[in-house]
């Protein structure tokens, strides 16, 4: 029938009318029962998903509670353990920006040499379409989207371009923000620091194991008993010669006590020489 849908569509609206002020009439109305309540009659509001009737939130007394993956505009984390900014300005993030809103000056030492810090980074608030790109593509996890929407400002330039220090914020604040993501990301790291770990301690054993194998090749290959053996040797071979040195002693003894022999044979054939000259001598005395 003509303008049944109509009539369908204005009996919701009827519907939700009616529990809204239904709802509206208790004390505590269900759409701020979970919700925060803040100074100066602020709240913020937890929309459960289960809410019905029409949802009216009085902005800006009243805000809702954002959903940890909610983003807007980006973050740079001051690492507060380190002391130090995590990003090292490699530039990754605003090569892979789509609308090229990033813009990096790498700092430089006293010598002039490139560092691996930023200097200055700017984001164009008015142009990044928050679509996290620089996030996902980020090594370093140095940068992250950030919950903060309440962005007016009377004039785009310069307001809306931030600077570094307007764009960093302590790692403790991303924690709060983030916490499910937080604590993931810290457990991977955790993981990731063992692994590393791990392999350094098994590279220093096994350089280790290789430096003890070098200094036993250096070593003589002999066992205990190969050595014992060689010094009974050495030993018997010492002893030996000591016996030659001794048996020569005693061949000189002999050749001296021969020399000995030698002359009294000697002296014996002058005696007889010149005991037959007196005979002879006594034999023509004899004959004359
Ligand atoms: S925020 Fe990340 S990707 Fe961008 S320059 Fe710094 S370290 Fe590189
Ligand atoms: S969120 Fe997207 S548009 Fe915004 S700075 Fe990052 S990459 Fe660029």
């Amino acid at each position: 029938m003509f303008g049944t849908g109509l009539l369908k569509g204005l009996g919701v609206t009827m519907k939700h009318f009616a529990e809204t002020f239904i709802d509206d009439r208790k004390p505590m109305p269900s759409r701020y029962a979970d919700s925060i309540q803040l100074e100066h009659g602020r709240r913020i509001i937890d929309q459960p998903i289960t809410q019905e009737g029409l949802l009216t939130i009085q902005y800006p007394e009243e805000k809702r509670l954002l959903p940890e993956r909610f983003r807007y505009i980006p973050m740079l984390l001051w690492d507060t353990e380190k002391g130090e900014d995590r990003c090292t300005a490699c530039g990754i993030c605003a090569k892979v920006c789509p609308p090229q809103c990033i813009w990096i000056v790498r700092d430089s030492d006293e010598n002039g040499k490139p560092v691996t810090r930023p200097a200055e980074f700017f984001i164009d608030a008015a142009v990044c379409m928050s679509c996290s790109f620089c996030v996902e593509f980020c090594p370093f996890d140095a940068i992250k989207m950030n919950h903060d929407y309440e962005l007016a400002v009377y004039d785009r330039y310069p307001q809306l371009v931030y600077d570094k220090e307007e764009l960093t914020v302590p790692l403790e604040y991303y924690a709060a923000m983030w916490p499910e993501q937080f604590a993931a990301e810290q457990e991977a790291l955790r993981k990731a620091e063992e692994e590393e770990r791990a392999k350094a301690e098994a590279k220093a054993k096994a350089a280790e194991a290789k430096a003890k194998a070098g200094k036993s090749a250096d070593k003589p290959k002999r066992t205990p008993e190969e050595i014992e053996a060689m010094k009974q040797k050495a030993a018997a071979r010492s002893a030996a010669a000591k016996e030659k040195a001794a048996g020569g002693a005693d061949a000189s003894d002999k050749a001296s006590s021969d020399t000995g022999d030698d002359a009294a044979k000697k002296a014996r054939l002058e005696e007889l020489k010149r005991k037959a000259a007196e005979r002879a001598k006594q034999r023509k005395q004899s004959e004359g």
